[in-house]
């Protein structure tokens, strides 16, 4: 580890200001930060501890939503009475994540901003765009079973790796932020960003935002909902493929649909035009596999990782039907 100072922040003002240079990170939990800057992946020279801030409530909205303060931890959160309730989708994707361990420890603002898993993203002794942007990408030719199939470019394949961020982009979150010109809400779908020419960037925030909470509007979907994670072995496994599936249904008919996926993009993949498609038809297998076309239009593997089409093809299929024959409990 290279040598940095250190600074408690006082007030989101204050991390705020000190988070604004390049080479500044911000830490909560460290469950991921840590490792990285182990790794010398991360060398910041300026690490902001934002631990002593208030922002650990969980709390009910006036609009029937709830607010997840972004340094309540992933355990805290999972285990909320209302959260389990109301967004049981969002709890189990939690409890799939990581291990017991890590979630006591890592925050949900700190969930958004892991960093992705790719083996050459931490190893330094290989080329990698996103670690050290025009160096190359190792794995567009190397071992890529991990890898991304949708929303890749010739700069990087990578996935993003958390499973909450799978649950909050199905449910539409808002992600609260503090920023130097002030407070702005950012939809969850817009928070995390496709690789493009700059996959050293994760997202769309900016020097010195710091994430305050994260929103959940009132619709839980808490009777049909599934969240499905494949992974190489039961637990403390990264998902090869995940879907996050939540329906909302009249009799047999689709009033509302949502699918995420994760482990298949650099941020939880949705197309809100190919939901809005199945509403009014009815929760079928037909509708299940007509929509999982449509989400995998263009999906592109890359050697290793070409049996992940057909497997998140399986899963949504799979992750939907489970969620229809569910029932509130
Ligand atoms: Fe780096 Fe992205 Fe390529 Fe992995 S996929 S080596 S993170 S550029």
């Amino acid at each position: 580890m290279n040598n940095f100072t250190f600074q408690k922040a006082g007030s989101v003002n204050e991390a705020v200001t000190a988070s604004t240079t390049k080479r500044s990170r911000i830490i909560a939990g460290g469950t991921n930060l840590v490792d990285l800057m182990k790794y010398r992946v991360e060398n910041p020279e300026e690490v902001i501890d934002i631990t002593r801030l208030a922002l650990d409530k969980i709390e009910l909205l006036e609009d029937g939503g709830m607010r997840l303060g972004a340094l309540a931890t992933n355990a805290d959160t999972a285990y909320h009475a209302e959260v389990a309730h109301n967004y049981p989708i969002l709890a189990e994707a939690i409890l799939s994540g990581a291990s017991a361990q890590l979630r006591n420890k890592a925050t949900d603002g700190g969930n958004l901003m892991q960093r992705t898993r790719c083996y050459y993203f931490y190893d330094t002794a290989t080329p990698c765009n996103k670690r050290e942007p025009g160096s190359g990408c190792s794995a567009i030719n190397g071992f890529n079973r991990i890898h991304a199939i949708l929303g890749t470019s010739e700069s990087c394949i990578a996935t993003h790796p958390s499973d909450m961020c799978v649950a909050l982009a199905a449910l539409d979150a808002q992600v609260n932020v503090t920023g130097e010109d002030g407070e702005r809400t950012i939809d969850f779908l817009d928070f995390h960003r496709l690789p493009g020419d700059h996959p050293e960037k994760d997202n769309n925030l900016n020097p010195g935002d710091v994430i305050t909470s994260i929103d959940l509007p009132n619709k839980g979907f808490k009777s049909h909902f599934e969240y499905l994670k494949v992974r190489d072995r039961e637990s403390y496994a990264f998902a090869l493929v995940s879907v996050a599936a939540a329906l909302e249904l009249e009799g047999d008919t689709i009033k509302d649909i949502r699918v995420a996926l994760g482990g298949v993009a650099h941020k939880p993949w949705r197309i809100p035009a190919a939901e809005k498609e199945c509403i009014g038809k009815p929760a079928n297998e037909e509708t299940f596999k007509n929509l999982a076309e449509k989400l995998l239009a263009g999906a592109k593997g890359f050697g290793d990782n070409d049996f992940k089409i057909p497997l998140a093809h399986k899963a949504i299929v799979r992750a939907l039907t489970t969620a229809k024959l569910k029932t509130e409990k």
